[in-house]
């Protein structure tokens, strides 16, 4: 499989090139030459496979000759060994439980999956040591801080906007130290994105670091999403009809790798893009103008994108074909107000604690239910209720139960670097 750059100014390259480099030259995002199509067996015996095969058939033919299959074998395998429940939450609607990995949220398989691709390639000695630098509007930044801890040959920044992550998300970045280092900046998440978009066309920066990112643009974390799809399929009736699915949207990444899966030929429904006030995909499918704006802050902060870099993907899957992308996603703008209100009744009518992110989901699954009576279907449950306390406890009266991995990390000292939003403090703090 060779990946071509979507601004078509940089020559193609293979899985373990495009792992490396992140982005590719030209500052495109590298986008898979063919879709590789399921084979109807795999299909046909879904519902009785391992995760780690479903995990192997999905990502090998992406990955090639670069891994050695014992090799991808075991990262697939590590990637994905924990649960991810499709659990009932009442008639017509399931959620697609994708936080009981290490830092329960959904980001732990492909920054597991990443981290290990690129251990992979460190040890086989072709690469020169590596940053990884990554911006993180919540939860990126713990599931790369985890899944890189202890790498050899690679060293982690983390840019995260200062005030605006939650407390576990904060001590997930901030406690874990060896080659995990986090600067917290005096911005929002978008200007982090910026100087870490920034760092990469810096070519003089390039001869003393050599840098890669760890964000969804990055092929190894952005292709193992599609696994998510694969295992609720796995659980989902299969004499059922297609399920509609409802992702919680930021930078689009997770969605459009589920949108990569149905092409590839599993048997999913309607998509629904689920955003919070951050809406420029919303208002694009609505005018056909995109129009990305600097981002706002909502309850669901891993999801405050003003320009989701990954949208640019979901355009090229579709051709640029607006009519296209209109019949098989729709996107829908949930306010703050009607969040809480979505955690509020899920909770005291049927007992199911959503996260703000996973409650965005769950209103517009219910909006689009309201106008396509009888469709059933899933949301994309990405965060652990814990992760929000502010925003879930005054509704549930009490405090959560920390989980294990999170009380862990409780009384161990914060480190972080303070950051100005200016591109040269952070050049100086790399060079
Ligand atoms: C990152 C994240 C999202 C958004 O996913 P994208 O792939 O950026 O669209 C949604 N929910 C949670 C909890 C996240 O951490």
């Amino acid at each position: 499989m060779k990946y071509y750059s979507l601004r078509h100014q940089s020559p193609p390259v293979d899985f373990r090139q495009a792992t490396i480099t992140g982005q590719a030259p030209d500052g495109g995002l590298y986008f898979p030459e063919t879709i590789p199509k399921f084979q109807p067996g795999f299909l046909r015996e879904l519902h009785g496979l391992s995760k780690a095969t479903v995990a192997l058939n999905v990502m090998r033919p992406y990955v090639g000759a670069t891994i050695p299959e014992a090799d991808l074998q075991r990262i697939c395998a590590e990637a994905v060994g924990f649960e991810f429940p499709l659990v009932p939450v009442h008639e017509g609607v399931f959620s697609l439980e994708l936080f009981h990995g290490p830092t329960l949220a959904f980001k732990d398989v492909g920054a597991r999956f990443m981290s290990r691709c690129l251990g992979h390639f460190a040890k086989a000695g072709d690469t020169p040591p590596v940053t990884v630098l990554v911006a993180t509007s919540g939860d990126t930044g713990g599931a790369v801080a985890s899944g890189f801890l202890g790498v050899p040959g690679v060293e982690v920044v983390i840019l995260y906007p200062s005030g605006k992550v939650s407390p576990v998300q904060e001590q997930q970045l901030t406690t874990l130290g060896q080659n995990i280092t986090a600067l917290e900046v005096a911005g929002t998440f978008d200007d982090c994105q910026s100087l870490v978009k920034q760092a990469f066309l810096d070519s003089e920066l390039a001869q003393r670091r050599f840098l890669t990112s760890a964000n969804s643009i990055n092929v190894a974390r952005w292709l193992p999403q599609q696994l998510y799809y694969c295992f609720a399929m796995q659980q989902w009736p299969a004499e059922a009809p297609a399920p509609v699915v409802a992702v919680p949207s930021g930078n689009f990444g997770n969605i459009c790798a589920g949108l990569l899966a149905q092409a590839s030929g599993l048997g999913l429904g309607h998509f629904i893009a689920a955003c919070n006030a951050n809406e420029p995909v919303p208002q694009y499918l609505r005018t056909g103008t995109y129009t990305p704006r600097p981002a706002v802050p909502t309850f669901s902060n891993a999801m405050d994108v003003g320009n989701p870099s990954n949208f640019v993907r979901i355009l090229e899957l579709f051709g640029h074909d607006l009519g296209r992308l209109r019949t098989a996603l729709s996107a829908d703008t949930v306010s703050d107000a009607d969040t809480v209100a979505a955690i509020r009744q899920v909770w005291e009518q049927h007992g199911y604690l959503l996260d703000p992110h996973g409650a965005v989901a769950y209103a517009a699954l219910r909006r689009y239910q309201a106008q396509h009576a009888g469709a059933a279907g899933f949301l994309l449950a990405t965060a652990h209720p814990v992760k929000f306390p502010d925003v879930v406890e005054p509704i549930l009266g009490r405090a959560i139960e920390l989980p294990a991995v999170v009380q862990a990390l409780q009384g161990r000292a914060k480190r972080s670097v303070p950051l100005a939003v200016d591109y040269e403090e952070l050049k100086a703090y790399l060079m």
